[in-house]
This record gives structure tokens, C-alpha cells and sequence, in this order.
């Protein structure tokens, strides 16, 4: 990034603040990238950067994902993100984060924030003391608690898209998933898909993990590397990024690509690529949207309401079939078409709110 107007310009972002305490060893970047259907939102980060720009690009980038990521879903809220530059184990956490709340605060609800890489509930609360634009939150202070059980059912409603449209009946009985990364989303992931009556063969890199899945659903387990030549229908990636490249597109053999990690594509042209090879790729952040659906439900609709709030993530369902459609009708791969239906939906409702600025008396 040379310039950071020059990026955020060519992004359409709205605004970026930086923010330091020389006494507190703090410097952190507060992105604001749309607010076209409500406040931008997205975590807080905690991170080591090599130096400042990568840390302001990551807080650009990560902010613009979200916009993304909430149009699709239906949700009416923008894209942000905030990045604290430094070590995520660093011990003066209160101090930090409570700051960083104190500065969310300043900016009066147009940003909020939430839990992400290198921060925990805990730290949410530090935050929550300063100001009440945080929705990440545990149960006990009005939140929704944990949220990866969401994700994962929000993943396994996805799943069920994809294979109506591969084999025209959304049924999951029977197909064989190899679930990669057994963490948070994961497990869940298996202990919802075992009850679907779905045959499983699983990987992780921490054996106890795997074990534990073996011993109370007695799944079949491949090695780390070996999860990319499973003989299986569908490969759910649940732990890192960039696992669809030219390497593992080469070895897979499934038919449908729906997981829970995010930025599954190592390059967008990994995203024609599946296409071309005949295999369905759920569009990742179509997928993992579960867990901010559910957690951010509470948000503008008077409190937590679980029903509510999984109903709302069931619809990722619905999500996927529209993406589908736009694929169809343009003619692209599902990846850009995710794309076009979050953009084609912020232009619509900014039309809408342009007409309605325009009647005001
Ligand atoms: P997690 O850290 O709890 O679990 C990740 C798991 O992957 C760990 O068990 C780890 O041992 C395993 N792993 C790491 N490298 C591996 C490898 N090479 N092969 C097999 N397993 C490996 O993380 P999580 O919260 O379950 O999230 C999983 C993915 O989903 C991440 O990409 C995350 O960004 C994304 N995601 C999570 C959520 C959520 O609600 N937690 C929401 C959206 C997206």
C-alpha cells in the first residue's frame, strides 16, 4: 500500500482512526469501511505486524470482508474492524483494552466491536466497562455466549445447498464429509453432521482432538496432510486459510467444498479453477457467517432470543440458493457471485434511503 487515501479511495472506505498512548505502549486502527446498512461492526484483533502499514492494510482489509460478509447474510449492519498492534499475550490487558473501548466510545456508535483473533470474551468485557458498542459479549452480560456451535450449524445448513443442487435432494444420510480441523467450529461441525446420519473421516493436528471424536462418534481419521485425498462427497476445511490452491485442487475428490476457515482460496483464480474441475464451492464467508448472525441477532431487536437467532442462521440456506441463482444468471463462479449479491443488495438499500431523504419534509 503506498498511500492509505489511495487505498481507501479505490475501496470506498469511510474512514480509518488511529489511535496511541505513548505511556500505555499502545497503537491501534479503528476501520470504518460502509455504513450503508447500519454501523460498521467486526472484532478486535490483537496482532504483531512487521510494521504499522501491514497492520493498517490487515485493519482495511479485514473491515471490507465484514461489509461484505453481513450484506450477504441479510443482516443490517456494515463492515469495520479494529487492530490493536502488539503481542496477544501481552498481560496488561485491562488497560489496553479498556482504552480502545474509551476510543470506540468517542466514535458514538459507528463502529462496534467484538471478539476476533488474539482477543477472548474476557477481553470484551475490559471493553464493555468503557463503552456499550461491544456485541461480542458472554451470556451473563446480555451476549450470546459461544458462538461456534452457530457457525457450525450455519455451515451444515450451507452443506445441505450445496448438495440439493449437486444431487438435487438436500439430505446429508448417507455422504461421506472429511472434516478438516477439529477446534471450536469443527467438533461442532461433527457432532451435528453424525446426528444427520453423515459417515465422517477427520484430521487435526492435535491428536487428543481426533481421539476424542473417534472414541464418541466413531469417525474415520487420515493423517493432516492426507484429508485432501479422503475418498469422500464433501471436504469441510474448519482451520486454516488458503487450503484450495493448486497442490490440494489437484487431489481433492469430492464434489462439494463447504467449511467453516476462512479465505479458503489461496488466489481467486483457485475459485475458477474448482469450477472448471466440476466440484461446488460454498463461498467461505457465506458459510462461517453462522456464529455473527446469531451473535449480532440481539443487536436493534430488544435481546437475546436463541430461536430467533438460529432461525436467522438457518436461512444461510436460502443465502447459498440465491448465490446460485447470480451465478447462474452471470454466469461466474460462486465466489464472485457472493460478491456481486452483498454489493447489489448495499446499492439497493442505499437507493432506498436516498429516496426516502429525498421525500423528507
Ligand atoms: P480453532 O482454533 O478452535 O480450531 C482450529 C483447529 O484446526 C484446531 O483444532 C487446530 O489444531 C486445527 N488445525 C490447525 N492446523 C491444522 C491442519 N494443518 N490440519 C488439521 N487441523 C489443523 O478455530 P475455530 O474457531 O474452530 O475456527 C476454525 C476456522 O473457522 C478458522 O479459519 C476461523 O477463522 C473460521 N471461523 C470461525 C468462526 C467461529 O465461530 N469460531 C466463525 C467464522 C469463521
Amino acid at each position: 500500500m503506498d498511500s492509505i487515501f489511495d487505498y481507501m479511495e479505490h475501496y470506498d472506505y469511510e474512514n480509518v482512526l488511529l489511535c496511541q498512548d505513548r505511556n500505555l505502549d499502545f497503537k491501534a486502527i479503528i476501520a470504518v469501511h460502509d455504513t450503508t446498512l447500519g454501523p460498521a461492526t467486526g472484532g478486535c484483533r490483537m496482532w504483531k505486524y512487521e510494521n504499522e502499514m501491514d497492520a493498517i492494510e490487515d485493519a482495511l482489509r479485514l473491515a471490507k470482508g465484514m461489509t461484505y460478509k453481513y450484506a450477504a447474510a441479510g443482516v443490517n449492519l456494515g463492515g469495520g474492524k479494529a487492530v490493536i498492534i502488539g503481542d496477544p499475550g501481552r498481560k496488561d490487558r485491562e488497560y489496553v483494552l479498556r482504552l480502545l473501548g474509551k476510543f470506540i466510545n468517542r466514535l458514538g456508535g459507528k463502529y462496534i466491536t467484538g471478539e476476533d483473533v488474539g482477543t477472548t470474551l474476557k477481553d470484551m468485557e475490559y471493553i464493555r466497562m468503557e463503552t456499550e458498542h461491544v456485541v461480542t459479549l458472554p451470556s451473563y452480560l446480555g451476549g450470546a455466549g459461544d458462538i461456534a456451535p452457530m457457525t457450525a450449524f450455519g455451515v451444515v445448513r450451507a452443506m445441505q445447498a450445496c448438495c440439493k443442487r449437486v444431487y438435487g435432494d438436500e439430505n446429508l444420510e448417507g455422504k461421506m464429509v472429511a472434516v478438516q480441523g477439529l477446534g471450536a467450529v469443527g467438533h461442532n461441525a461433527v457432532e451435528q453432521l453424525h446426528a444427520l446420519g453423515v459417515k465422517l473421516v477427520v484430521s487435526d493436528i492435535d491428536s487428543g482432538k481426533v481421539n476424542a471424536m473417534v472414541a464418541k462418534y466413531g469417525v474415520e481419521t487420515t493423517d493432516p496432510d492426507a484429508i485432501y485425498d479422503a475418498a469422500c462427497d464433501i471436504f469441510c476445511p474448519c482451520a486454516l486459510g488458503g487450503i484450495l490452491n493448486d497442490d490440494t485442487l489437484n487431489r481433492l475428490r469430492c464434489r462439494i467444498i463447504c467449511g467453516s476457515a476462512n479465505n479458503q482460496l489461496k488466489e481467486e483464480r483457485h475459485g475458477n479453477l474448482l469450477e472448471e474441475k466440476g466440484m461446488v464451492y460454498a463461498p467461505d464467508y457465506i458459510a462461517n457467517a453462522g456464529g455473527t448472525i446469531y451473535d449480532t441477532d440481539r443487536l436493534g431487536s430488544g435481546g437475546a432470543n436463541n430461536e430467533r437467532g438460529k432461525e436467522k442462521v438457518s436461512r444461510i440456506y436460502e443465502n447459498m440458493e440465491k448465490v446460485f441463482e447470480i451465478a447462474d444468471r452471470d454466469t461466474i463462479p460462486t465466489y464472485l457471485a457472493a460478491d456481486r449479491m452483498a454489493e447489489e443488495r448495499i446499492h439497493q438499500v442505499a437507493q432506498v434511503k436516498r429516496y426516502m431523504d429525498e421525500r423528507r419534509p
